[in-house]
């Protein structure tokens, strides 16, 4: 899977951090280091981290739902 911080968005609240802290980690007061392409095993936690984040920075891109060729698939989300 992965992953992209608006890191314009992003205010160091830090819940992407406490929910997946093997993904998110903050350096400093407002520095965030991410994984952008995290395990797949990391997904719940990415999951929850992106639907946590009070200015929603996070965005997770999954693959297997827009493949190159432009046809889906995999399941219908929404
Ligand atoms: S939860 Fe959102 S605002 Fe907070 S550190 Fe993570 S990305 Fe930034």
């Amino acid at each position: 899977m992965r992953l992209v911080v608006d890191l314009n968005r992003c205010q160091g609240y830090a819940q992407c951090a406490f929910l997946a802290p093997d993904v998110f980690a903050l350096h400093g007061a407002e520095a965030l280091m991410y994984d952008p392409q995290p395990d797949d095993a990391e997904r719940p936690q990415v999951l929850r981290a992106a639907h946590a984040c009070p200015v929603r920075a996070i965005t997770v891109e999954d693959e297997s739902l827009t493949p190159a060729t432009g046809r889906a698939g995999g399941p219908r989300v929404g």
